[in-house]
């Protein structure tokens, strides 16, 4: 039997491009309503769930960045979708463990998730080890400051979970390239609030670090406020693809 490329069919190209079609309008308008070029803001596809074939359906409906949050999903599909010739930026969104760093270098071209020092050192040694470039990489930050979930810390001193020392970890290591900030607005809190208090941070940060531009920030449900607050990058999944048959 001859392995078959990864497609969608024809309906659920039809789909995805009336999906997508429907998400470019709302990321044209929220820049629009913002007074923002629309060229300022990449919408990354978030595929988690979804088949290659959809990665590939997409890359020929002109989507060009791909987002994943769980290696043991993402390894196999980045390797499916370059058999079948499609190169899409692949961005690594979710949380990630040390001992995956090896795996995710070298399929990612950029980790939105580093949020501590040991795990940036990780992907530093597994970077310079896997890769013949540089590896883009954010910090995730907590916009709550609640250090039992995920995020790098503002206003923290914390050697390991600080936002300044993240921040310097990435900026320090040679294979790695300290691009900007992410996150999630929390549980509870109104997109606006979380958002706007994103935006402070992040003004706060590129006074050390200019050249650490971009901002992820946004999913299906919010993104039009984070596109009011500052976001470079919106991560789009149900919008785009539909519901997931499982929360992830
Ligand atoms: C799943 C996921 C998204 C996309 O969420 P939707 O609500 O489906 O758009 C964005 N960011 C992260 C970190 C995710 O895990």
């Amino acid at each position: 039997m001859t392995e078959q490329p990864a497609t969608a069919r024809p309906d659920r190209r039809a789909e995805l491009a009336a999906g997508l079609a429907r998400v470019r309008v709302r990321i044209a308008d929220a820049c629009a309503d913002a007074g923002r070029d629309r060229a300022e803001v990449t919408m990354i596809a978030v595929t988690k769930t979804y088949p290659a074939g959809d990665v590939v359906a997409l890359a020929g409906l002109g989507v060009a960045d791909v987002g994943e949050n769980r290696d043991q999903e993402a390894a196999p599909k980045a390797a499916e979708v370059a058999a079948a010739g499609v190169r899409p930026r692949w961005h690594f969104i979710g949380q990630l463990q040390r001992n995956k760093a090896r795996s995710v270098v070298r399929y990612a071209d950029v980790v939105h998730s580093v949020d501590s020092v040991r795990l940036a050192r990780a992907l530093g040694t597994a970077a310079e080890a896997g890769r013949d470039r540089p590896l883009d990489a954010l910090v995730q930050v907590s916009i709550d400051g609640d250090p039992a979930r995920g995020g790098a810390l503002p206003d923290s001193a914390d050697p390991d979970r600080g936002l300044g020392p993240v921040a310097e970890a990435l900026a320090g290591a040679g294979s790695l390239r300290l691009a900007g900030l992410m996150a999630v607005a929390p549980l509870g809190w109104e997109p606006e609030r979380a958002f706007a208090r994103l935006a402070e941070v992040a003004a706060g940060f590129r006074q050390t670090h200019p050249e650490a531009t971009a901002l992820s920030a946004g999913m299906s449900g919010d993104l039009e406020a984070a596109i009011r607050y500052g976001a470079t990058h919106v991560r789009v999944g149900s919008a785009l693809l539909g519901m997931r048959p499982t929360l992830r």
